[in-house]
């Protein structure tokens, strides 16, 4: 645990660009749209018998496929849970489900599109399941940046890598420029790929995964990155900020993660003597440096498996999980690292009356809320997303 002493200050948050959630339509992004559904009520009693009766007559025709941060009512009927990386490859080793109802975010619901075969359909219970961070970098802004490093003449030495929670549109860009794509488990694995291929790295979207892997797993110092401002001129920098650094971090970030704060640490270590810190490495760069540990979702569950029986543990991800590990591990003190309640509300919009809606449309035999990406996306997308299945 170290807590930051340098110079060096934590940015202020980027704006969140959801629109308020139920409101309004923006298909053509991951902006909270309409429900076009008519959703049963989610005071009915009969809504689990009805999504279990639904999820039976269709057998083996549909796979349910259940983000770890999604709540427990929608959980309990997910063929399969993991993070949004393994969920991708989950669907991608079913090629005779014929529906893949994606219990999770729009993001992940396009990487099963692009990752399954064209006779599958993936269906995302509710179109305003999309995700804020994968919203701050939008394909237009993605490409006047490296318009940018084109005219300072340093695109030939720049890798584009992108984490896993950002648009198809941008793993495209990111395939088109011979890059890959990062999950939280292998984006040390990506830089170093990443730097064997050129002088620097254009990370998006979180700025913090990028910094984060970057100075505490690869050895390189704060100086060394710089951070692209979407929404400045130039980003923000000058030509030769841009010249120096090594990691060019997109300006986005978590809206669940990036909360938590130094002072979140510091209040729970005072109230929980001897408590280990386990956070998300998309959490700020102050607040992991004060962790005990860091690691993806995936990393999390299993170092509360592993934990002694007695030890306490505050853990900076979202709170849905982390009640679950809870009530899954009693022998442990296991706590949400912040005292004031996290959940990705983005996530939570898939609830049981969505879930039971998609089911029952597709047994009437109409697909709800189809996610599709086009052919020429998709394929460059996915030369992105091979690349990292290839990573050493
Ligand atoms: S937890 Fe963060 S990164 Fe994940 S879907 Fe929610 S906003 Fe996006």
């Amino acid at each position: 645990m170290v807590f930051v002493t340098s110079t060096w200050t934590e940015p202020s948050p980027t704006a969140t660009a959801l629109l308020l959630l139920g409101h309004g339509s923006d298909p053509a992004s991951e902006r909270g749209v309409d429900c076009p559904g008519d959703l049963p009520a989610p005071s009915d009693p009969g809504l689990v018998a009805r999504a279990e009766a639904a999820k039976a007559a269709l057998g083996d025709r549909v796979f349910v496929l259940g983000h770890h941060y999604q709540r427990d009512e929608v959980i309990r009927f997910a063929d399969v849970t993991g993070d949004s990386f393994k969920l991708a490859r989950e669907a991608a080793a079913r090629p005779d489900a014929e529906f893949i109802v994606f219990c999770g975010v729009h993001f992940m619901a396009e990487s099963a599109d692009i990752l399954t075969g064209d006779h599958q359909r993936v269906v995302l219970p509710d179109l305003a399941a999309g995700c804020s961070m994968a919203d701050m970098a939008v394909l237009g802004q993605v490409e006047t940046a490296w318009d940018l490093f084109t005219d300072l003449g340093i695109a030939d030495s720049v890798v584009p890598v992108t984490y896993m929670n950002s648009s198809a549109d941008i793993k495209g860009f990111v395939g088109r420029n011979s890059g890959v794509v990062c999950t939280s488990s292998n984006a040390k694995r990506a830089l170093t790929w990443a730097f064997e291929r050129g002088e620097k790295v254009f990370f998006l979207p979180d700025q913090h995964l990028g910094r984060n892997t970057a100075v505490l797993e690869m050895g390189f110092d704060l100086d060394d990155c710089v951070l692209y401002d979407p929404h400045k001129p130039h980003g923000g920098l000058t030509p030769e900020q841009l010249r120096d650094a090594k990691m060019i971090l997109w300006r986005g970030h978590c809206s669940v993660h990036g909360r938590f704060t130094l002072d979140s640490v510091r209040e729970v270590r005072e109230r929980v003597p001897g408590v280990n810190v386990l956070v998300h490495p998309e959490c700020r760069h102050d607040v992991v440096r004060a962790a005990d540990q860091v690691g993806s979702t995936e990393y999390i569950i299993k170092a509360l498996e592993a934990a002694p029986a007695g030890s306490a543990w505050a853990v900076g991800t979202e709170l849905n999980l982390v009640r679950r590990l809870a009530l899954a591990h009693p022998d442990k003190q296991i706590m949400f690292l912040d005292r004031t309640v996290c959940y990705c509300s983005t996530m939570n919009r898939i609830d049981l009356p969505h879930l039971v809606w998609a089911l029952e449309e597709l047994v009437a035999g109409r697909v709800p809320n189809q996610i599709t990406v086009d052919p020429d996306t998709a394929h460059h997308a996915r030369a992105a997303l091979d690349q990292m299945l290839a990573l050493p």
